[in-house]
């Protein structure tokens, strides 16, 4: 059984493209449980040598709660449960959010292990803005720019030490 890595996160910070990074090709659609509408996109990455399960939380429902921070909590609820180690992902450009503080609250009270990832880092300026993310009181961002490739390396170092 691989070790569970889910990415967390506000819509449009960069999730999937992480995913897709770490991932490559080695991705599939599994449908989850019958009764919860939401299918999730999972992929297997190897980092430093393990081999672990990732897992990129799915888009929001309409029906879902009002606020942005409770539909975040509701896409990610089964993901974070069923995760050895949560990535939580916020944007380096846009700074911290409400939606990104209320959705830390929530994960600090779920017990899972948390990397605080500052994506859209690219450049210098870009590692500056990451320093942002402390004041989410979740431990040193790690800062990358999926997009652009830089910091993937630091990262799965720092996933590998988590496991
Ligand atoms: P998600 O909604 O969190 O899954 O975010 P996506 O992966 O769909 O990305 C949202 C947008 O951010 C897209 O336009 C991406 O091209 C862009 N994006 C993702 N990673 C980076 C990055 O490292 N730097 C910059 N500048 N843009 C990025
Ligand atoms: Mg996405």
């Amino acid at each position: 059984v691989l070790p569970v890595v889910a990415v967390a996160g506000r819509p449009n910070v960069g999730k999937s493209t992480l995913f897709n990074k770490l991932t490559g090709r080695r991705q599939a659609l599994v449908a989850d449980t019958p009764g919860v509408t939401r299918d999730r996109k999972e992929g297997t990455a190897l980092l430093r040598g393990r081999w672990v399960r990732v897992i990129d939380t799915a888009g929001l429902e309409e029906s879902a709660p009002e606020t942005l921070a409770g539909r975040m909590r509701a896409s990610s609820e089964s993901a974070v449960a069923g995760a050895d180690l949560v990535l939580f992902v916020v944007d380096a450009r846009a700074g911290i959010t409400p939606a990104d503080a209320h959705f830390a609250d929530w994960l600090r009270r779920q017990g899972r292990p948390v990397l605080l990832v500052a994506n859209k880092a690219e450049g210098r300026a870009g590692a500056d803005a990451a320093m942002d993310a402390y004041s989410l009181g979740l431990g040193s961002p790690v800062a990358i720019s999926a997009e652009h490739g830089e910091g993937i390396a630091d990262l799965m170092g720092e996933i590998t030490d988590r496991l």
